[in-house]
């Protein structure tokens, strides 16, 4: 017996040295989360990209990476087509099922930003234990501001141009009333956390770049 005692002993020291690595690897690269927090409508998704290239960090959009479900008819993909219809919000296990699963794709990423995702509090502290287990945490939360106005605008522009089928009038109230229910209440979860910072979301594409790059504390 006393060779299987000692086996399980090494295997435990690899084991325990390879997590140690593991961690400390993780923890020296200074890798910054970045989440773009924001109502529907107020330019996440344009300022993610641009954010993301410019840092070289890797832009996650949960609204895109469920579109491209729906689009291909996966499995997945039919499961939330119609709560995507109807702007509800999709259930908060698959989403954190496809954070994990895309997060471990990218694991020696300088850094990600986040568009989309948290919209509860429940998947904001499911990323923060995820970030925790790899020694990181959410660096920053930039919220752009943009008034009720000019979100239904702006969404019923891009309905007409892209023909989403969720920018329907009817659509887009079920989608604020969602933002104010369950995301609207994160600013407060990051507040508490020091990493919340607004920053004005109405002008030029560009203007509203800088302001976010400025505020970005790298
Ligand atoms: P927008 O950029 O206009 O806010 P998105 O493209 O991010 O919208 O998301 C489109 C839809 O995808 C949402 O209305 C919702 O149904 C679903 N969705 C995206 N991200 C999430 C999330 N984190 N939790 C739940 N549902 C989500």
């Amino acid at each position: 017996m006393a060779w299987i005692t000692t086996d399980r002993a090494e295997i435990f020291l690899i084991f325990t040295s390879w997590m140690s690595k593991l961690i400390i690897t993780n923890s020296k690269r200074n890798m910054f989360n970045l989440i773009l927090f924001g109502p529907p409508g107020a330019g996440k998704g344009t300022q993610a990209v641009k954010i993301a290239e410019k840092f070289n960090w890797v832009h996650i959009s949960t609204g895109d990476i469920l579109r491209a479900e729906v689009g291909q008819g996966t499995p997945l993909g039919i499961q939330v087509k119609t709560v995507m219809e109807a702007g509800h919000l999709v259930s908060d296990e698959l989403l954190i099922e496809i954070m994990k699963s895309v997060f471990l794709k990218h694991e020696h990423a300088e850094g990600f930003v986040f568009d989309g995702f948290p919209r509860t509090l429940n998947q904001a502290q499911e990323l923060d234990k995820m970030l925790c287990r790899l020694n990181h945490s959410v660096k920053q939360v930039l919220s752009l501001e943009v008034d009720e106005d000019e979100l239904v605008k702006r969404l019923l522009k891009r309905a007409m141009e892209q023909g989403r089928t969720d920018d329907t009038e009817e659509v887009i109230k079920n989608r604020l009333v969602q933002y104010h229910a369950h995301t609207k209440p994160l600013q407060q979860y990051y507040r508490e956390k020091g990493i919340y910072t607004e920053v004005h979301g109405v002008g030029g594409i560009n203007d509203i770049f800088e302001s976010l790059c400025k505020a970005i504390k790298k």
